[in-house]
């Protein structure tokens, strides 16, 4: 290989903030700090532009606009919330984070010339519900211009970009993280960023678990979102909270598109096998349940001799498929329409066959399960806040908006409180990182990532899938530990290889992390998402939330108390 391992170029940078992945979350966040007058450093280890979940084109924006109907008002919001995510948030979050921000949201976003009423034919928002909601929350968008142009907006305001640098750990002093070291994907280059605030963004993880198609890329959510935050995190001490909930949810087979908000939204129905509408069996909401019902339904008549099952949208009058055909499946996924014409499928005479999706960590229950912050974004641990899909704050793309927002301010605040602190760290951690990162790239032999990587898949997807007990997470804890023995012997070939080995060793915490969590929790709980075989039904025992931290090489569990309305 050309890469000269024996003359790294370095780069050492200061600033004030530091935000870690530049999705959805991560660009508010950046923008939001500089607006309070700080120097801010916005890493991502893919372009920025266009990286992370919110560059694939979201369709759909959750916004509370109290337009006069009693469900949209934030108290109907807050109930509904609740219910949904049974008690396992604290209130004060959505509040906080999200409601207090959303009309704002939609107003900027307005201003920044993103189609939020789609055609110059609807002066009104278009607007449809669908997991559960008590009214029509989403606004139909077209959401394919929002992250280019909103990381515009960030670098005019001054964030300075480094792309394709992967952050690979935290640094600490005393205590308080003071930043983070990663590598040029691909030039090599070892970069070294001290902060007196550190935000982390790097969104949901993704794939822990084979899809159908056995295409680990071809994953429902972005594939280069691998739990790097979660790992950092629990790494430098922070709680992480509920990791055993996996999130499922059901794509066109062999597709990794969901498009269910689309569809259900519209009025289309999930039908079985012998023609019958099914989910009303599971709840009363039918089609109309939160997401994890879908998967969880279609589970079970596959199971019991009723497959396959399909999207049917044949009885949907003209407008309503006209709008799905033009304005939301395409935006969803760009190929969609593509899939169904190969397919031999026309979405007004056919069945469409659906799957149940790969698991993945948290997307709409984003936040049941993360990495725990307050209403302020903050984690346990001095000097780092997370926001966005990687943390318990407000899931789905309108909410890591308003939470990246939050976050940047108070990262902002937490800077203005104390003005004297000066980043540091010490120069043996600096260095023995820098071994660290480098390491696979002068190792002989050994392993490749990716015969790792699939191993892990395996034992995910067969132990801690669908259909848990403790005997198979105990198994799954074992065979995961002994792949954590290997991980020393794999060896990295080129940088790209360099950036794959560094995303398996989060992969492969986050993985122990969900395995330890599943094992304790003995009960089941949002249908497929924590589903113990052994015991398969929620008990009032577990209707709590259950943190995680290291202490010293300790892992620590901690249950904690449903919150109340
Ligand atoms: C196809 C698709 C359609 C969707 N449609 C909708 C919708 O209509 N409505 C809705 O509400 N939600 C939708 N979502 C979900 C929504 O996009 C996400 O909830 C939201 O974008 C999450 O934002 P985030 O900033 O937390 O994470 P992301 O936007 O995923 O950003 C994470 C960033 O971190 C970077 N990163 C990861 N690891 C590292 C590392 N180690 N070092 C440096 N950088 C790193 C990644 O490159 C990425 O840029 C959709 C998602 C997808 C994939």
């Amino acid at each position: 290989m050309s890469f000269n391992l024996a003359n790294i170029p370095e780069h050492h940078i200061t600033t004030d903030v530091l935000v870690i992945g530049g999705g959805s979350a991560g660009t508010m966040a950046a923008l939001a700090a500089r607006r309070q007058g700080l120097e801010v450093a916005l890493v991502d280890k893919a372009g920025i532009d266009r990286s992370g979940c919110g560059c694939a084109g979201n369709d759909h924006f959750l916004a509370i606009l109290e337009s006069g109907p009693e469900w949209d008002t934030k108290e109907a919001f807050l109930k509904w919330y609740h219910r949904l995510t049974q008690g396992l948030v604290d209130m004060a979050i959505p509040e906080k984070v999200f409601l207090s921000r959303i009309k704002r949201m939609v107003a900027y976003l307005e201003e920044l010339g993103i189609p939020m009423r789609l055609d110059a034919t609807h002066n009104d928002y278009i607007r449809t519900g669908s997991f559960g909601q008590p009214g029509d929350y989403f606004i139909n968008f077209d959401g394919r211009k929002l992250k280019p142009t909103v990381s515009a907006e960030a670098a005019r305001a001054g964030v300075k970009f480094f792309r394709r640098i992967n952050i690979t750990d935290l640094l600490a002093d005393g205590g308080r993280v003071t930043g983070a070291v990663g590598f040029d994907i691909r030039k090599g280059d070892f970069y070294t960023f001290l902060a007196r605030a550190t935000i982390v963004a790097t969104g949901n993880v993704t794939r822990l678990y084979n899809n159908q198609a056995s295409m680990p890329y071809n994953s429902w959510h972005s594939p280069y979102n691998n739990g790097g935050a979660q790992a950092m995190a629990f790494r430098a001490g922070a709680e992480l909270k509920n990791m055993e909930f996996v999130n499922y949810t059901l794509t066109p087979v062999n597709f990794s598109a969901s498009a269910l908000n689309a569809i259900v939204g519209m009025g289309g129905y999930i039908v079985n096998g012998l023609g019958e509408r099914f989910l009303f069996k599971y709840h009363e909401k039918g089609e109309k349940g939160p997401r994890w019902v879908m998967p969880w339904g279609v589970y079970w008549e596959i199971k019991e001799g009723r497959g396959p099952c399909y999207f049917d949208l044949r009885h949907l009058p003209e407008e309503a498929i006209n709008h799905l055909l033009h304005h939301l499946l395409p935006v969803d996924k760009n190929t969609f329409l593509d899939y169904c014409e190969q397919k031999g499928v026309d979405l007004r005479k056919d069945l469409l066959e659906v799957q149940i999706s790969e698991g993945q960590l948290p997307a709409f229950l984003g936040s049941v399960s993360g990495i725990y912050v307050t209403p302020e974004c903050a984690t346990t641990v001095s000097g780092l806040f997370a926001t966005g899909a990687c943390s318990v704050t407000v899931g789905s793309l309108s909410g890591s908006m308003c939470v990246g927002e939050t976050a940047g301010e108070e990262a902002a605040k937490f800077i203005y409180r104390d003005k004297t602190v000066k980043p540091e760290v010490p120069k043996e951690e600096l260095t023995a990182r820098r071994e660290a990162i480098y390491s696979p790239l002068k190792r002989q032999g050994g392993f490749k990532h990716c015969e790792l990587e699939n191993k892990l898949r395996q034992v995910m997807t067969l132990y801690v899938g669908i259909g848990r007990t403790r005997r198979g997470m105990l198994t799954a804890l074992e065979e995961l530990a002994k792949l954590e023995k290997l991980f020393p012997d794999v060896r990295a070939d080129n940088l790209h290889e360099l950036m794959r080995v560094h995303e398996l060793r989060d992969m492969l915490l986050v993985a122990q992390l969900i395995a330890r969590g599943a094992l304790e929790r003995e009960e089941s709980r949002f249908g497929l998402s924590h589903y113990r075989g052994d015991f398969p039904t929620s008990r009032e025992e577990w209707h709590c939330s259950l943190h995680q931290c290291l202490q010293g090489e300790q892992v620590v569990l901690k249950r904690v108390a449903p919150s109340n309305l």
